[in-house]
């Protein structure tokens, strides 16, 4: 019989149904120090009292109205954004993908709007994860999510990462935008390194092409500033933001500057849900969050000790792993041996690691990890290694 939920995941046999802090508990009632954080969702732990609360009191008031009338919510979080990026303004959509789409339409659209119609390429890179709606794939370019779903969309150059000749090269009087994750998530927490974006801004500056930032999942303090474009020198036109913007509600959002947002008229996009009354009371809490004093200066000091810490466990087991890689709490581990043996091995140990391509395995712990907490992480991670290299030991 075919499944009654669409199968288009192969799900690992475990349902979370209740979630403290930095801990997760299973159906059997296991207990699991959670190092994905919901794919860098839950920044500020499960059921975190001030989102709780905020949501809550929203819930009692008023759900949803439309984006037909004026909802308060989305004008203070709007302004908070506005206020601590290099933005102008923000459109609010339900997720990361929403986001791309209209990332990529207003981009094209700008062009338009400056009389240049024909511009409407978009260069994106080898590597890169925007998402899963139809201009998301095509920017993204990962053959496997485009097979069997019709013609890929016109208008987009994949390049490699971190090859500015190449992006020179693809260039040209048809290019509306360059997009780039500034940290790649999905394909393996790789870096790109920061003179390539510097690259980037001024070849989009020389050529009055718009620069893309998707910081979906580097975003909202998880490399340790605010966003990741903040380590750089240089600002994005056009920034795509989701994941932890609601710590677990979904929302997602789009920022840019008054420039290159010049084509979103009246009329030229729109939403049912998005920036909703709930969505809105979550993520203006959860922005409050992050902009507390002291909120990155923990984020910086717990990377700082796992880094450190990494460094020494992966020395400590060099038959596992090779290497360490990331900033701030979006972490890689590039394995020796299987990714996905040692996440289902950590899982047995009670500790929740992720997936990710080449090989690796992600952590992505919230922000609110506590020292203690990292430590009982590392513990864990030792532990699986551990038993990983006495399995490797047996079979030879
Ligand atoms: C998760 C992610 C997306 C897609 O977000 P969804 O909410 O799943 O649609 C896009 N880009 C990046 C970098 C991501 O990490």
């Amino acid at each position: 019989m075919f499944p009654a939920l669409l199968p288009t995941y192969n799900r690992t046999d475990v349902a979370f149904v209740r979630g403290e802090g930095s801990y997760l508990f299973a159906e059997d009632g296991k207990r699991y120090l959670d190092f994905g954080a919901g794919i860098a969702v839950n920044a500020f732990g499960h059921a975190n009292a001030r989102l709780v609360s905020a949501l809550t009191k929203q819930a009692q008031t008023l759900w949803h109205t439309s984006n037909l009338y004026r909802v308060p919510g989305q004008e203070s979080l709007s302004k908070k954004l506005v206020a601590n990026t290099f933005a102008d303004t923000v459109f609010f959509t339900n997720s990361g993908t929403e986001a791309i789409e209209l990332a990529i339409k207003m981009a094209r659209r700008y062009h338009f709007a400056s009389d240049h119609p024909e511009r409407f390429h978009i260069v994106s890179f080898e590597g890169a994860f925007h998402g899963r709606t139809y201009a998301a794939i095509n920017a993204g370019g990962n053959e496997k999510y485009l097979e069997g779903f019709g013609p890929k969309m016109p208008g987009f150059d994949l390049v490699p990462a971190g090859d500015i000749a190449a992006v020179k090269k693809v260039v040209g009087p048809q290019t509306a935008a360059i997009i780039i994750e500034p940290l790649q998530g999905e394909s393996g927490v790789k870096q790109i390194a920061p003179d390539f974006l510097k690259a980037l801004r001024k070849l989009c500056d020389d050529n009055g092409i718009l620069l893309i930032f998707d910081e979906i999942q580097t975003g909202l303090g998880r490399t340790g500033k605010f966003f990741a474009y903040d380590w750089l020198g240089i600002t994005p036109d056009i920034m795509t933001v989701a994941k932890a913007l609601g710590g677990g509600f979904p929302v997602g959002a789009v920022l840019a500057t008054a420039d290159a947002a010049k084509g979103m008229t009246v009329g030229t996009h729109g939403t049912t849900y998005g920036g909703n009354p709930l969505a809105m009371a979550v993520g203006n809490e959860a922005i409050d969050m992050i902009l507390e004093p002291g909120f990155l200066d923990h984020v910086n000091k717990i990377a700082g000790y796992l880094h450190q810490q990494l460094g020494a466990l992966t020395a400590a087991h060099p038959g596992v792993f090779e290497s360490v890689r990331g900033q701030g709490l979006m972490i890689g581990l590039k394995m020796k041996t299987d990714a996905a043996a040692f996440i289902a091995a950590a899982r047995a140990n009670g500790l929740v690691v992720l997936p990710a391509g080449d090989n690796v395995v992600r952590l992505l712990p919230p922000l609110t990890l506590t020292e203690e907490e990292a430590r009982e992480g590392l513990d864990l991670l030792n532990k699986t290694a551990s038993q990983i290299e006495a399995q490797k030991a047996a079979a030879q």
